[in-house]
């Protein structure tokens, strides 16, 4: 069994009754996306590019479950080769938050950042104000260790708006992992 993510629950609903055309319609622009980045189109990595939608950072878990409601059975093992697959074509961005499982979003090549909430793993996006990597500069004293710097990965850590609602907040995210 999957476990049950906030992330999982939160978005079940929406994804329990799909709308046949604007899924189709995903569909299409899934193949197209992948026939251009010079991929082999198959079914399942079509499922899997669609089920992420902009704006959402689902883990392996939360794709495996919408990819089976949209073409059936489908192995984990299946999912995260295609996962993997997707993001080493740059179709798909891995990030992997400290702690909290990997997720995977559709958002890529802008060096956005994110927001992680500590309580329940809420992932929220923010733009990169310089739009590529590497948007910061290191200090000179890490220059001095002559990298060639590609990329400064920023993530803010704090509670999301819902989670500053509970006096005792539960931590899901933390507790799957514990
Ligand atoms: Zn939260
Ligand atoms: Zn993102």
């Amino acid at each position: 069994m999957p476990p049950d993510l906030p992330g999982a629950s939160r978005r079940a609903g929406s994804a329990q009754a799909p709308d046949t055309a604007s899924q189709e319609d995903q569909f299409r622009r899934a193949q197209s996306r992948i026939a251009d980045s010079g991929l082999r189109v198959t079914r399942q990595r079509i499922a899997v590019l669609s089920a992420i939608e902009h704006g959402e950072h689902l883990d392996a878990d939360t794709v495996t479950s919408r990819v089976r409601r949209a073409i059936g059975s489908v192995s984990q093992q299946a999912v995260y080769d295609v996962l993997a697959a997707l993001t080493r074509a740059g179709l798909l961005r891995r990030i992997e938050p400290a702690g909290q499982p990997t997720r995977f979003e559709i958002r890529v090549a802008d060096n956005h950042h994110h927001l992680v909430c500590r309580g329940c793993g809420e992932i929220a996006d923010i733009d990169c104000a310089v739009g590529e990597a590497p948007c910061l500069e290191p200090s000179t004293a890490a220059a001095e260790h002559q990298f060639a710097i590609d990329e400064a990965e920023v993530t803010w850590w704090g509670v999301c708006a819902n989670c500053q609602t509970f006096s005792n907040p539960v931590h899901p995210a933390t507790k799957e992992l514990s």
